[in-house]
C-alpha cells in the first residue's frame, strides 16, 4: 500500500518513535498521546483492520501487544492499560492499516471511555443467538 501512512513509516518513509520491532510486527508512539508512552502496535504487512488480517498474523500482534505491556509493566511499573482496535469508519477507525492501541491510565488524568449500555437489548439475547445459527 503505497499511500498508507503507516506502511510509510514501516519503511522508514515517515520518521517515528520505535518502541519495538520484529520481523512481522512495529510498535511506536502515537503521533497524538493522550498519555506518555499511548503506542500503536501494527502488522508490517498492510492489512486494513480486524475483518481482513489472517489468523497468524494476528497472532503475531497480539504477541507483540503482550511484548508490549511486559515492557512497560517491568520497566514502568505501569499497572493500567488500556487495549482498543477499531475496524471500520463506523467504529472510529481513522488509520485503515490494522492498529492496536496501547493506553496507559493512571488515576487523575482527565481521560473517560465511556460507553452508553442499552439495558433492554437483554430481551434480544435469544433473537441475536439465533442469528448465527
Ligand atoms: P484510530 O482512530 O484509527 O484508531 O487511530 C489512529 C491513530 O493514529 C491516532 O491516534 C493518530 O494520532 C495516529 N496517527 C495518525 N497518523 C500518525 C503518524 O503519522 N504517526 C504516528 N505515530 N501516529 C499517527
Ligand atoms: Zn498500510
Amino acid at each position: 500500500m503505497n499511500d498508507c501512512i503507516f506502511c510509510k513509516i514501516v519503511r522508514g518513509e515517515i520518521p517515528s518513535y520505535k518502541v519495538y520491532e520484529d520481523d512481522h510486527t512495529y510498535a511506536f508512539f502515537d503521533i497524538n498521546p493522550i498519555n506518555e508512552y499511548h503506542t500503536l502496535i501494527i502488522p508490517k504487512k498492510h492489512y486494513e483492520n480486524m475483518f481482513d488480517i489472517t489468523e497468524e498474523e494476528f497472532l503475531n500482534v497480539a504477541k507483540t501487544v503482550k511484548k508490549i505491556v511486559n515492557l512497560y509493566r517491568d520497566k514502568l511499573e505501569m499497572k493500567n492499560i488500556q487495549i482498543l482496535a477499531s475496524s471500520g469508519a463506523e467504529a472510529q477507525q481513522d488509520v485503515f492499516h490494522l492498529h492496536y492501541h496501547i493506553i496507559p491510565r493512571f488515576s487523575g488524568d482527565n481521560q473517560n471511555m465511556k460507553w452508553h449500555s442499552h439495558a433492554e437489548l437483554r430481551e434480544k439475547f435469544d433473537e441475536l443467538l439465533k442469528r448465527l445459527n
